[in-house]
């Protein structure tokens, strides 16, 4: 057996450490579906020959101590060069690695994956809190992310950071999160990356969510992850004794009760206010936002192909012949454009 399968084996049994013993029929034909959406995707295949000459991240990963030098370590958020969450993050992984930090000059929550493309971006140094050297950039985070792999250092990143957050990311969230997306452009750079949160808290001294990242990077570095794949990590509002431990959860659904506030300016003109109290979650078992809400650190694995599998087989049982279309105007129009 060559390394790679254990690697990739390992990794798996890590998949099922929370679900229930499977009985191995169920097993084989789980590995079998995954194959088929590997090859579907284009992805290289876990076989050794094929995984040697692809591009998955997996190869890099060995354990932190076997690291001939310290991995790079690209720490950014969605929050601003100033957030405390930030500096939080950059020490907590110091002890892993050499951290370099970039990150948006300003707040930039709920940008999602925005990339500034019609003008120029400015790069300021910055001194963070702690005194260490930080860049700042007058764009988003995935405009951060993307200077790093675009050439602005003159070495590349083993793994991206992106956080501490304040506020939760939880299920829909992901969508408007620059967090996340963050993390994203990180995967879609070919570099492996985590996203870490902090539910709401009145004093929050980032203690818990440090000690989770730090055993997240140390996770990936060591495992590595596939193509395509990140981690997103929330982290209850709770003291560190009262946290009830790690659980690895899929997305749950949000709900949002978001309220349109109309107000006038100052010379009588109507402006608008997305406001409202924050969002709630259905508390299902086994999804993110049951943890957080039970005192659990949620670690969810976030898939970038957003293929919608069940629809993509409904699709193909519906009428797509282009006569159909072409019919389909005539009907809507009367019979014609005259
Ligand atoms: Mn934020």
């Amino acid at each position: 057996m060559s390394r790679d399968d254990e690697a990739g084996r390992t990794e798996r049994g890590a998949d099922q450490g929370t679900s229930e013993p499977t009985p191995d029929l169920t097993r084989e034909r789980a590995r079998t579906e995954r194959r088929d959406l590997d090859k579907e995707r284009g992805e290289p295949l876990a076989a050794a020959g094929l995984r040697r000459a692809s591009r998955s991240l997996r190869p890099r990963a060995r354990p932190v101590g076997d690291w001939s030098s310290p991995p790079w370590i690209l720490v950014t958020n969605d929050d601003g060069i100033e957030s405390r969450g930030l500096l939080a993050l950059k020490q907590a992984l110091d002890p892993i690695g050499r951290t370099v930090v970039v990150a948006p000059e300003t707040n930039q929550s709920a940008v999602g994956h925005t990339k500034t493309l019609m003008r120029p971006l400015r790069v300021r140094e910055r001194r963070l809190a702690d005194g260490t050297l930080a860049w700042s950039v007058d764009g988003s985070p995935t405009d951060a992310v993307s200077l790093a792999f675009l050439g602005f250092f003159d070495h590349g990143f083993d793994l991206v950071a992106s956080g501490i957050n304040y506020g939760a990311n939880l299920g829909d969230d992901i969508t408007y999160s620059g967090t996340v997306s963050a993390a994203m452009e990180a995967v879609i750079n070919g570099c492996p990356a985590f996203a870490i949160s902090q539910e709401y808290y009145e004093h929050p001294d980032f203690g818990l969510a440090a000690a989770a990242a730090r055993l997240v990077a140390r996770n990936i570095l060591e495992h590595g992850l596939a193509r395509g794949e990140l981690i997103n990590v929330n982290v209850p509002a709770v003291r560190p004794e009262e946290c009830e431990g790690i659980e690895v959860t899929r997305l749950g659904r949000r709900v949002y009760q978001d309220e349109l506030v109309q107000r006038l300016d100052p010379r009588g003109i109507p402006y608008y206010w997305i406001g409202g109290p924050p969002p709630s979650g259905l508390a299902v078992p086994g999804t993110d936002f049951h943890a957080v809400v039970n005192r659990r650190i949620a670690v969810t694995p976030i898939h970038l192909d957003l293929t919608g599998r069940r629809l993509l087989r409904r699709l193909k049982t519906w009428n797509w012949s282009l006569e159909l279309a072409a019919n389909a105007a005539q009907d809507t129009a009367g019979g014609g454009s005259s």
